[in-house]
């Protein structure tokens, strides 16, 4: 077999009986990777020669008789998550040198794990896109089939996950963005709950939904990644020192919620019909389903949207030119600095969404737009909460259906909105979902999502395993001619 297809869980044997070592690893990986991402194009960095060189000394830490679960494991980080002396562009004109001075707190972790970074992963410009077209350095190709967008905005990592470029990959998931490619490219990603893994060396999106995840090849291997980089971080007051909310392992005797406004016109057949089959799967093996419903779902895109974009306008406010990134030299008084920088550095996507925030926040629309869209937020969250005290998760598909063309939907931006009407829910509530393979549709992978309760990742994994151990989605692997 070759040592790149392995899961998290079963490098950590070989590495452990002495089979394989972590640099047979990485270099599987980077083979891999230079084999097939002139197609995919997953990577806007790759670090080959601090990879082999961290690989080396996983092997040699574990030879002194350190066993961390992620020790010696190759993975690659979405390009928004802010690594020391390697390049962090998050996929923009304006940071495309830029060098962080720090690691991100969970790149921190996972150095102490003793993981090995292999490089960095494509994304939407700040990730602000559900398609990974708004990255300034060109698309991300999806590996099932090349013609079509990985989802978005963590698309470079579920990508180089599908194509197994490497055993894991971070993401981040603001409104969707680990979930949604997750789905697209078949592989499964973890949106764990708001505060539970730190934000600091995150990009800054929306400061009050940004959450970093796993996307991994099973639930068992995205737990893994969890459960190292989660934790209170002093750097990042809104983490808390969770306990997790341990929900038993038996699945008989649990209740699945299914929302039917999540089942709606606008979801394709094919997805709908796999996504009903997993219920009944769930139903045969003991779980109770219960119909629910989420009457205010319908407005958590528009919700979503007047808060993302004031959000951004202002974290993005930093980017001017002088302390950040690229700054436009020709211009002599400061406020064309501030001016010509932002203008050229920034795409149109960002663009767009600087002034629908600087909008919605402006005197006199403020109570109209922003004050308004989070009065709707706490009620969206609060009819998850009523959901959630009478079920112990809720299952939904996704993403409407599957991957998309590229080009199909680039210029409208409000169809690629639309896209995040199942995802962007979680996120104003703050919970933790996942998305896993729930089988194919003409041969590209749909996915399912299991939202639960705040710090009950537990349930997530146990219940997501359960559908792993059943089926065999989650194994298929593209082709990639
Ligand atoms: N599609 C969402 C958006 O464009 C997702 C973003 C995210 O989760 N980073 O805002």
């Amino acid at each position: 077999m070759m040592l790149n297809k392995l899961t998290i869980k079963q490098a950590q044997e070989k590495l452990e009986t002495g089979d394989i070592s972590s640099v047979d690893l990485t270099r599987a990986c980077l083979d891999r990777i230079k084999k097939v991402d002139d197609k995919v194009k997953a990577c806007l960095t790759v670090c080959e020669k601090e990879a082999l060189a961290e690989a080396k000394k996983a092997d040699e830490r574990r030879a002194n008789g350190e066993k961390s679960g992620l020790l010696g494991i190759p993975y690659i980080a979405k390009d928004n998550i802010m690594t020391k002396d390697v390049r962090t562009t998050a996929a923009s004109k304006i940071l495309e040198n830029y060098i962080a001075p720090f690691d991100a707190t969970i790149i921190k972790k996972l150095r102490t794990a003793g993981a090995v970074l292999l490089g960095k992963s494509n994304l939407d410009e700040f990730a602000h896109g559900a398609s990974t077209e708004n990255s300034a350095f060109g698309a991300t190709h999806n590996p099932w089939d090349l013609e079509r967008v990985p989802g978005g905005s963590s698309g470079g990592s579920a990508a180089a996950v599908a194509a197994d470029m490497c055993l894991f990959a971070l993401g981040t998931d603001t409104g969707g963005s680990i979930r949604c490619p997750a789905s697209f490219c078949g592989v499964t990603g973890l949106k764990p709950t708001y505060g539970l893994a730190s934000r600091f060396g995150l990009i800054a999106m929306t400061s009050s939904t940004d959450v970093p995840g796993a996307l991994a090849k099973t639930v068992e291997d995205a737990k893994i990644v969890m459960d190292a980089i989660v934790g209170i971080d002093k750097n990042d007051a809104t983490t808390v020192n969770a306990r997790e909310l341990s929900s038993g392992c038996a699945l008989k005797g649990k209740k699945i919620g299914i929302p039917k406004e999540y089942f709606n016109e606008g979801l394709d057949i094919d997805v709908k019909k796999l996504v009903m089959q997993a219920v009944e799967k769930y139903e045969k093996q003991g779980v109770e389903i219960i119909d629910v419903s989420l009457p205010h779902n319908k407005y958590s895109v528009g919700v979503y949207y007047i808060i993302t974009p004031s959000e951004i306008s202002s974290n993005l406010a930093r980017f001017d030119g002088i302390r950040y990134g690229f700054s436009d030299k020709e211009s002599k008084e400061l406020i064309d600095i501030y001016k010509k920088s932002r203008g050229k550095g920034f795409g149109p996507e960002a663009k767009r969404r600087i002034m629908l925030g600087t909008y919605a926040l402006s005197a006199g629309y403020f109570d109209a737009y922003y004050l308004k869209a989070q009065k709707v937020r706490t009620i969206i969250k609060e009819e998850f909460d009523r959901v959630l005290s009478e079920v112990d998760c809720v299952i939904t598909p996704t993403s409407p259906h599957t991957a998309f063309k590229i080009g199909e939907q680039s210029s409208d931006p409000l169809k690629m909105y639309l896209e995040d009407i199942y995802v962007s829910g979680a996120s104003l509530a703050g919970l933790p979902a996942i998305s896993i393979p729930v089988g194919f549709s003409k041969g590209l992978p749909a996915g399912m999502q299991i939202i639960g309760k705040r710090f009950a990742e537990s349930a997530l994994y146990n219940i997501g395993s359960a559908f792993q151990n059943a089926t065999d989605y989650h194994r298929q692997k593209p082709e990639l001619k």
